[in-house]
């Protein structure tokens, strides 16, 4: 039996166990959290982190774009042409990277369906939403793009499906993605300019899709925002994640409780285009999930769970660390359908991210942690201590 004694364990809601003792079986899997005994490691040991929303093989656009509708346009530019072995090893830095800042899990938009394979070779776990777009497309076209889709999936690498947003995958596509009865990720309420294309059918977007030729003829927008029209194509829900929520409208926050849609945040593309940070306190008190991502790189300045966490906490500074904690990890597991990840507890993946304990108050440990500044001592995947982080604690009795 493989066993992690520490000076202090969080356990979510529960607070701290001091000192604490997991142990895990030869399948990675914890089978005990208890007091520990005897002497243990110098650490705060905390769930490994979870990003909930990434796009791994997106690398920083050659130019800065702040403009969100040009940032569309230079973003679709910029995957014409790529080979597939530059995906690949886009998408495996990428999880390199995240690694290193404590992140064991990850939602990821794959747009290629290549991101199994740089899972294979990085091995958090996550769940590999296949991104679809085609606002053109009718029911027969939507069967047959998401069976383009298909891939084997496993308990590493769970299945999902991505109908990218409202604008850009149209009603049947999204439609169809949720009778394939599997979790989904939707970019939902980002911009104005999606609110207004969706009631009005004009705007920026209106023009982009007729340029791209995407734009049916006699089309007509639904007439209410996108919280609205994903409801009336009946798929929210606790497996549908919708990400952004920048433009949420009256009302709407009731339909996203009733459903229990989990939302994710992301710190990083917020600061990118200057946005005002949405009221995720209130979010979290109508008892919505609210998650965290980085999004790509595209709009962030880099992909790590620690620093979208200490913008996370410039941002909404009445939040708990704890609470922002959670919302890293228990949040952001959940909104995956990943019950085995984001906890630390029986059943859960012994998958940790551990940071130094250097004073005797795990919560001011915590809220350094938070604030980007206690330093990672260690990261385990699995039971597995990766190598990165070849901090030595020195061990003393409790
Ligand atoms: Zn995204």
């Amino acid at each position: 039996m493989n066993k992690l004694r520490a000076r202090h364990v969080f356990l979510g809601a529960r607070g701290f166990l001091s000192p604490g003792e997991i142990q895990w079986d030869q399948r990675g899997i914890i089978v005990s959290v208890r007091k520990a005994r005897g002497n243990v490691e110098d650490l705060v040991v905390l769930p490994g982190l979870v990003d909930a929303h990434v796009h791994l093989q997106t690398d920083p656009l050659p130019k800065i774009e702040r403009h969100f509708l040009s940032w569309v346009r230079a973003v679709l530019a910029a995957r014409n042409g790529r080979s597939k072995s530059a995906d690949v090893a886009a998408a495996t830095q990428s999880l390199r990277t995240l690694l290193a800042s404590g992140t064991t899990a990850v939602g990821e938009i794959d747009s290629t369906g290549l991101s199994p394979r740089a899972l294979g070779r990085v091995p958090l776990v996550g769940r590999c939403y296949q991104e679809l777009t085609g606002f053109h497309l009718d029911s027969d076209g939507a069967v047959a793009r998401i069976a383009e889709r298909a891939f084997a999936a496993s308990n590493h690498c769970l299945a999902g499906l991505s109908p990218h947003a409202p604008y850009s995958a149209s009603a049947a596509l999204i439609r169809t993605a949720a009778k394939q009865r599997c979790h989904l990720a939707i970019h939902c309420a980002e911009v104005p300019e999606e609110q207004q294309f969706l009631r009005h059918g004009c705007g920026p977007f209106a023009e982009l899709l007729a340029q791209l030729g995407r734009l049916p003829a006699g089309y007509r927008p639904p007439g209410v925002g996108a919280v609205r029209y994903l409801h009336s194509l009946g798929v929210l829900g606790p497996r549908t994640q919708l990400i952004h929520c920048q433009e949420l409208e009256r009302g709407d926050l009731g339909i996203l409780a009733a459903t229990r849609s989990p939302i994710v945040v992301c710190p990083g593309t917020i600061e990118w285009f200057l946005r005002t940070p949405p009221p995720v306190p209130v979010w979290l008190k109508a008892g919505l999930e609210v998650a965290i991502g980085t999004d790509s790189r595209a709009s962030n300045t880099e992909l790590s769970m620690r620093r979208e966490l200490s913008r996370a906490a410039n941002f909404w500074p009445t939040l708990a660390p704890a609470t922002l904690l959670q919302m890293a990890t228990l949040h952001g597991a959940r909104s995956l359908g990943r019950s085995d990840h984001g906890r630390i507890g029986r059943t859960a993946r012994a998958d940790f991210c551990a940071i130094a304990a250097f004073t005797d108050h795990p919560g001011q440990t915590l809220a350094a942690f938070v604030h980007g500044e206690a330093p990672i001592a260690g990261v385990w995947l699995g039971g597995i201590r990766q190598h990165r982080h070849r901090v030595e604690p020195r061990a003393h009795g409790p």
